[in-house]
């Protein structure tokens, strides 16, 4: 809005001061030709009302002075050339005395004038910051009303406003209509029951009984019914509108559609389903493989046996050498065998009890202290939880594949530390198995938990790599997760944690 301004010219202000001198110069001209007797200074007047129009704060005053000197000026005139002063000095006293209530009267008009007119100027600059600002929060209003409705039309859910007292639509949005297939026509004035499947419209008729007492419908899982009579599987909440008495005048129904994910759940399910029949098939597999593979292999390490025992000096060098190599592959691979073995039946048969872990880790501290000793190795633990329900000879290989991993993978002229701690929360325990060893670097921490996977040859540090893939299946047993913190030279801290 662009304010108009009214700025009178230059030209027009000295027109204006010019009529003025001309009105009093006529008449001063015209006083100073009439006879003493008749006063004419209060004529002036004229000049003094016409000052009104004139731009300037005091000009009334500036104009009241000028007359004044004219009146003098007409007075020294007359009294020059005419014997009766008397008379003159008379009219010219009324005349001034005229001219300058005339003056005041002006001037007083002229200020409250001035006085009113900046009123009115601050009123008009108000009333048009006021139409500014309304004009903006109107624009912002049509805006958000804009966002609004496209947000309501087009939003991913399905909404509809539905009278509280006959359940007829009064309101709905596009999406709704797309997925009925419905025209907005069809379904305005319809009641709501309209839209639900015959398979559900008793789950549907109990909510609504429930939301006429509770006011509102939570996460209601039903199915509607399209114009072509298709299920649409949808979630449903309703809320509701209250006038200023507190009563509900309408009720908001929004449905998500949850079709997809319905149908994803239901592949979740036979996948995982799928998953667990594999998984059994696959330990069944594991099972009879390496306890197949026993017999065999047995066979082949006690022959390899008795050849070294009964031949061994008829060899040469090179048959005594193969002879050596058999029966260290056949020993090595009868310990894969056998943690294969070991790994397949964990959790096999197996009871939950009732498990006081202190007990456990005494024990272990009694069977392993020749170890212990023989290592220098500091073993410490802090009170542990007593009362945890699990598998108890799998919770024992858990512990001890780990101490005896602190004590394998200890730094050679270090004291060996170990240190085992716990916190318990309603949902898990936590366990830390803390050493002082060679550590980890970062891209082998994953690896670690896999069957068969080691860092270091099996000159450097014995091993099958089984022991913490045993320990992640124990864990996975106990719905828990294990993880290890470490760096490379500093020590290892292995976490597990058991569903309480
Ligand atoms: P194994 O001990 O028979 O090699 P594991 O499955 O127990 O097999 O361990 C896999 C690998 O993880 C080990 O070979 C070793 O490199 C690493 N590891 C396990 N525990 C520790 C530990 N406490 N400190 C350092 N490295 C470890």
């Amino acid at each position: 809005m662009v304010r108009q301004q009214s700025t009178p010219t230059y030209i027009k202000n000295t027109i204006l001061y010019a009529i003025a001198i001309f009105i009093a110069v006529i008449i001063y001209y015209i006083e100073i030709q009439v006879p003493p007797s008749i006063a004419l200074g209060g004529v002036y007047c004229l000049v003094i009302l016409y000052s009104w129009i004139l731009p300037g704060k005091n000009i009334s005053i500036y104009t009241g002075f000028f007359c004044t000197v004219l009146i003098i000026l007409a007075m020294i005139n007359k009294s020059e050339s005419i014997p009766q002063g008397g008379l003159v000095g008379l009219n010219t006293f009324i005349s001034i005395i005229v001219v300058w209530i005339c003056v005041t009267l002006v001037s007083a008009a002229k200020s409250g004038y001035a006085g009113m007119e900046r009123v009115m100027l601050s009123l008009e600059d108000k009333v048009w910051e006021r139409t500014n600002a309304l004009n903006k929060s109107r624009k912002g209003l049509e805006i958000s009303e804009k966002a609004y409705k496209y947000l309501y039309e087009n939003s991913n859910e399905m909404h509809a406003s539905v009278d509280f007292d006959d359940n007829h639509i009064l309101r709905c949005n596009d999406t709704l209509c797309k997925k009925l297939g419905y025209s907005k026509e069809e379904l305005l004035d319809q009641p709501v029951e309209l839209l639900y499947h015959s398979s559900c419209i008793e789950v549907f008729e109990k909510s609504l009984l429930n939301f006429k007492t509770e006011g509102h419908i939570k996460n209601v899982e039903l199915q509607l019914r399209t114009k072509t009579g298709d299920k649409i599987e949808v979630i449903l909440n309703v809320t509701s509108v209250k006038s200023k008495e507190g009563k509900i005048t309408n009720c908001r129904f929004s449905w998500t559609d949850i079709t997809e994910l319905k149908r994803l759940n239901i592949e979740r399910i036979a996948y995982a389903q799928r998953l667990e029949i594999k998984n059994k098939e696959l330990e069944q597999f594991t099972f009879i493989a390496s306890h197949d593979l026993q017999e065999p292999l047995r066979t082949v390490t006690s022959f390899s046996e008795i050849l070294s025992n009964e031949y061994f000096d008829k060899f040469d060098q090179t048959g005594k050498d193969s002879i050596n190599f058999i029966l260290e592959a056949t020993g090595r691979m009868q310990n894969l065998v056998k943690g294969l073995l070991d790994y397949s039946r964990l959790g096999k048969d197996a009871n939950k009890e009732k498990i006081d872990f202190n007990e456990i880790l005494s024990n272990l501290k009694k069977d392993l202290s020749l170890k212990i000793i023989e290592t220098d190795t500091e073993f410490e633990y802090k009170k542990l939880p007593e009362n945890f329900m699990g598998y108890k000879s799998e919770l024992i290989q858990l512990f001890l594949n780990l101490i005896i991993n602190s004590m394998k993978f200890r730094v050679k002229d270090r004291v060996a530390k170990i240190k085992i701690s716990s916190t318990v929360n309603d949902a898990e325990l936590l366990f830390c198995v803390e050493d002082n060893g060679i550590g980890i670097s970062k891209n082998h921490q994953d690896k670690i938990f896999k069957i068969f996977k080691r860092i270091y040859s099996r000159k450097k540090y014995e091993g099958t790599g089984i022991g913490l893939a045993h320990c992640q299946k124990i864990v996975d047993l106990h719905g828990g997760k294990i993880w290890v913190e470490s760096e490379l030279g500093m020590g290892s801290k292995f976490y597990f944690t058991l569903k309480n």
